[in-house]
């Protein structure tokens, strides 16, 4: 093992922040075989094919029924300019799982194949009716679950939302008010994927949304990086060898991370640079990458408990069909704090107005710790003239009074 690795999950085990660092930036030859750039498109023309359905299903505003964020501009320290891609605010949930539901988009349309429906009659009573009898499990530690939650429903799906012990109350409470089933673990993430697989077995017309193992949400992800490709294009932002991108990418069991690295890697190669972020108390996807085990470990394993406010990245085990997909493309993985969090959900607030769950904000938390890691390695070019990325993952629909919670000083106390 490395020197890099043990040094890792050393600081891990003492409940440290840290970085793990790639010697140098992976190229489009590290991505594997699990899904291809085809998968990607056919997810991109897919999205294209049902936003004139969404729009009818969401009818709120005049949003057009394509689930595309704004690219920002946001003033870092020391008069940085810094970019940040608002899936905080994307359509219909408000987070980055938005995205996932191009998993839905999949079942809903195999279910219209075997009855016989078009697409154009999928509001009609008839096809509601239709679409009623067919169930669509999930479990999640929020957001996964509220994204698909709401959009089944309105597709007129049955859903059942497992939710794990971190997911926050309002969440449930909203889904339970537009007819999805909810139901409650009082356990992790990793075992509450588990539970939920087992009650969606050998049910009829029963649909589980995988989230340690589906193609489709990763294929979903990867649609945001071509997305983004287009929206710096149009601004004249250039990514090549001399002006490199780094793109700061929260991460829990690795999905939504993993897919936008795919579709980074394959459209830039070693131009851009992904850093996955996750808690200091949850870094499932730096110990599978500085163990290098073979099965992703769970962080039990290396003294962490899991414990974090970003409710989004709590999650024990990585996925492991992600880590296939674009383990040796992950080019640095930063643990950062609960405080640091809270700090970037202020500091976005205060400085450009951006409402951020505390999981989004972890991606500025990463800047410092990473860049400093940077430096040190020889073969790493110099970041100074890079573009510095920072995804927000979500946060827009956060209440009121949670988001007024999250921003007074005595936070962290009243959550213990
Ligand atoms: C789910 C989520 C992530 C990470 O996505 P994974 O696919 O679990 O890695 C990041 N931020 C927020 C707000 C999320 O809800």
């Amino acid at each position: 093992m490395h020197d890099r690795n043990k040094d890792c999950l050393a600081a891990l085990r003492e409940g440290k922040t840290g970085t793990w660092i790639r010697p140098r930036i992976s190229g489009a030859d590290a991505l594997g075989h699990v899904i291809s750039g085809g998968d990607v498109d056919a997810a991109a023309e897919r999205f294209v094919r049902f936003a004139p359905i969404l729009t009818m299903l969401f009818t709120s505003g005049a949003w057009d029924g394509h689930i595309v964020s704004e690219l920002l501009d946001f003033h870092g320290p020391d008069d940085a300019n810094w970019l940040v891609k608002g899936d905080h605010a994307l359509p219909m949930t408000g987070s980055i799982k938005a995205r996932g539901v191009h998993e839905l988009l999949c079942i809903v349309e195999q279910i219209a194949l075997s009855n016989n429906l078009s697409l154009d009659r999928l509001t009609t009573p008839e096809a509601r009716s239709i679409l009623g009898s067919y169930r669509v499990v999930v479990a999640s530690t929020g957001n996964l679950g509220y994204s698909i939650g709401v959009v089944g429903r309105a597709f007129g799906l049955v859903a059942e939302i497992h939710m794990s012990a971190d997911a926050k109350a309002w969440k449930k409470d909203r889904l339970r008010d537009i007819g999805a089933d909810v139901v409650e673990h009082a356990c992790d993430y990793s075992e509450t994927i588990a539970r939920a697989r087992v009650a969606a077995e050998n049910r009829r017309d029963t649909m589980f949304v995988d989230d340690e193992g589906s193609r489709h949400l990763l294929t979903g992800y990867a649609v945001a990086a071509d997305e983004l490709a287009r929206q710096l294009d149009a601004r004249g932002v250039r990514v090549d060898a001399e002006t490199p991108l780094v793109v700061y990418l929260p991460c829990g069991v690795g999905g939504a991370p993993g897919g936008i690295t795919y579709g980074l890697k394959r459209r830039f190669g070693d131009a851009v640079a992904t850093v996955f972020v996750e808690p200091v108390a949850s870094p499932c996807v730096m110990v599978a990458l500085a163990s290098g085990l073979a099965s992703p470990p769970s962080v039990y394993q290396f003294g962490c408990d899991n414990g974090t406010i970003a409710d989004g990245l709590a999650v024990p085990r990585a996925s492991a069909l992600m880590l296939d997909a674009v383990g040796e493309a992950i080019d640095a993985v930063v643990a950062v704090t609960d405080s640091a969090m809270l700090d970037w959900v202020r500091t976005a607030w205060n400085r450009s107005a951006l409402r951020l769950e505390p999981s989004a904000a972890a991606a500025f938390a990463a800047h410092a710790p990473f860049n400093l890691a940077a430096k040190h390695e020889p073969e790493w070019p110099r970041l100074d003239r890079a573009t510095h990325l920072f995804w927000a993952t979500g946060g827009s629909k956060v209440p009121d009074p949670e988001f007024t919670a999250l921003l007074s000083p005595d936070y962290a106390d009243a959550e213990g």
